[in-house]
């Protein structure tokens, strides 16, 4: 066994997650003799910066001394099971497709077998082992090879699996370990055009294996864009947001994806599933396609969809308010989000995120050093901010120029009322710079001990305090209970505003050195956690789904007759149940 990080220097050909960990090959935390961090690569504004606060701030934060000399060593001899064949289907399989079309290989199969829940499955790949591989990737290139393929399968009784991007992070790419049957994984990720673009009606054909970035290259190129920006929009696909309800940062301006998307067509062992039209906003009683939204790979292979675009905005500006506390800044976000003035993205960190954003800053010299010190005098002497109270929004405007500067000035004024001092661009860009960070973060943290996981929820305004506080002594007792060593770290920042509530999104993280069988303890305690949010008030998800490791919230969460429903449906449209991913409501195993 070895550390398997010096095998990522280079770069690799496409944007692919770096196999079983996030993000790309070249980029990576890495840790110098001096215990300074820097970001290896030059894709983010991070990279090749010396991070010297960030050890010190970790240290701190989950009180304990790192040993940058031992780190936990990966495995890198895995024992692999040889793939489960069900001759007929590959004998059929391999006459009525190229080579080029499918693969045995063990690494692409275990690539294939996992997404980027911590606890379940980047954990297990990295340190143990998954139980259940998928026996071989079969890559679908156009509609013709879903229709033959859910045939093949059909015919000879093998499951197939829908893969996107592989980032879920809802353990829905976990395989049944139950499934006796061969299972294919269907990469969809070649499946990969914008099919065309009605500039007149605002509305493009988009496949549904292109990733975010993908689609905004090739819709910013010719002046558009979809405004769908999910914080893994570099490897996450259009079919995946559909299949978990995704939201993006920039849900204000643009929706959630239930909002971005007009039409879907998906191949289902029934036959297609599509409107015959794209459909902007009809009276025709229900739309079939909306049982598609949220399908978690339960029904048929999403293929394509009509989405909404929009010109390129005039402007785009990053802005920023620090507040005294969370409330206050909480307070600013519900008079904001009742003002008829919401930015496209605004995001309120609490203290402990603030804190971390400020370690993950780089060394300035010079007049920004100057600046630096002198806002942060301003701040904490003159307006007696407390350092371990204060908070910060960091927000997004997109529009043309009058636009922007009318919700900046309803911004300033709504600030004024909460006490909130505008802490201006630089650092609202920072905070965003975060939200790329965090996955290589998580990755980066693992080899020293600590598991890291996010949740999020949805919770009336009225909770949302409690819903915060709750988890926090809950997680407190469970660190206890468990005995790890150190402090839990909990941070949250509100990352969406609506009428009613809002999303929250945790970020947790504790320290394992010594302890047995961590990553099935830190699942239990996520598992308390999400408990504790719905009696509080919060709902079992926001937007990363239900998958796996949150259906078992499902009967506190839809009546039985809905649950019902959602069973009839799927006997219509899948009754051989091909599509055996068994997520949500369909999971039947602890
Ligand atoms: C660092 C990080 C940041 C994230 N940020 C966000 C965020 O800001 N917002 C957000 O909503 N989510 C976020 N997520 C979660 C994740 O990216 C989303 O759930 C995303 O929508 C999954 O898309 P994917 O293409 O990777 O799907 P996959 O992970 O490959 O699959 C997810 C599910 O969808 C099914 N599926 C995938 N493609 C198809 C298809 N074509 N047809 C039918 N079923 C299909 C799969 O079978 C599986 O059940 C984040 C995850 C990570 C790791």
């Amino acid at each position: 066994m070895t550390i398997a990080d010096s095998d990522r220097d280079g770069i690799t050909p496409n944007a692919a997650l770096w196999r079983h960990k996030w993000g790309f090959k070249d980029t990576f935390f890495k840790i110098q003799p001096d215990r300074s961090i820097v970001m290896t690569g030059d894709r983010y504004p991070l990279s090749g910066c010396k991070l010297d606060k960030l050890l010190p701030h970790i240290e701190e934060s989950f009180g304990i001394q790192l040993d940058i000399h031992r780190p936990k060593l990966e495995v890198t001899e895995r024992a692999i099971a040889p793939p489960h064949k069900n001759s007929d289907f590959c004998n059929e399989l391999a006459q009525l497709f190229p080579c080029d079309r499918y693969s045995f290989d063990d690494e692409e199969r275990l690539v294939h077998s996992h997404g980027q829940t911590t606890t379940e499955e980047v954990y297990k790949v990295l340190y143990s082992q998954i139980e259940r591989l998928v026996d071989l990737v079969f890559y679908c290139e156009s509609e013709g090879d879903a229709q033959i393929l859910i045939a093949l399968a059909t015919k000879h009784q093998v499951c197939l699996v829908p893969f996107g991007g592989g980032t879920s992070v809802s353990a829905a790419l976990k395989l049944p370990h139950s499934e006796s049957r061969t299972i294919v994984a269907v990469n969809m990720q070649r499946m990969n055009q914008i099919e065309w673009i009605d500039r007149e009606n605002l509305r493009a054909c988009v496949q549904a294996g292109m990733t975010g970035t993908q689609l905004e290259t090739k819709l910013n190129a010719v002046g558009f864009t979809c405004g769908h920006e999910p914080d893994s929009m570099e490897f996450s696909t259009l079919g995946g947001w559909i299949s978990t309800n995704a939201s993006g940062m920039k849900k204000n301006r643009y929706g959630n994806i239930e909002q971005i998307v007009e039409n879907i067509t998906t191949i289902s062992p029934s036959g297609t599933l599509e409107q015959l039209q794209s459909l902007a906003r009809v009276s025709i009683g229900i739309q079939p396609q909306h049982v598609l939204f949220g399908s978690e790979g339960n029904l048929g292979l999403i293929t394509k969809a009509v989405i909404k675009i929009h010109a390129l905005p005039d402007v785009k500006e990053y802005y920023s308010v620090v507040f005294p506390d969370f409330d206050r800044g909480l307070q600013f976000l519900k008079k904001l989000a009742h003002s008829g003035a919401v930015p496209a993205s605004v995001r309120l960190v609490d203290n402990a995120q603030f804190r971390f954003a400020q370690a993950l800053k780089p060394q300035v010299f010079g007049f920004s050093a100057i600046v630096d010190r002198l806002s942060k005098f301003y701040a904490l002497k003159i307006r007696r901010f407390d350092p371990l109270a204060m908070v910060a929004a960091t927000i997004v405007l997109e529009g043309f120029a009058e636009e922007v500067a009318f919700q900046k000035a309803a911004i300033r004024k709504i600030a004024n009322c909460y006490q909130g001092l505008i802490a201006g661009s630089k650092n609202g860009q920072r905070g965003y710079v975060l939200t790329f960070a965090i996955a290589y973060i998580r990755d980066f943290l693992s080899t020293f001990h600590i598991i890291g996981e996010t949740f999020e929820t949805t919770v009336p305004w009225s909770q949302v305090q409690q819903v915060c506080q709750a988890v926090k002594t809950q997680l407190d007792r469970e660190h206890k209970h468990y005995n790890f060593p150190g402090k839990p770290y909990l941070s949250y920042r509100v990352t969406q505003l609506y009428h009613t509530s809002v999303c929250i999104y945790f970020t947790l993280g504790i320290y394992t050195n010594g302890v047995v069988d961590p990553d099935r303890k830190i699942a239990a305690i996520e598992h308390v956690l999400r408990q504790t949010i719905i009696e509080n008030g919060g709902s079992v998800s926001h937007h990363h789904g239900i998958g796996k490791i949150r259906s078992q919230f499902m009967n506190e969460t839809l009546s039985p007759a809905n649950i019902e429903l959602l069973r009839q449906v799927k006997q219509s449209i899948d009754p051989h149940n091909i599509f055996g991913i068994k997520n949500n409501i369909f999971n039947d195993q602890p």
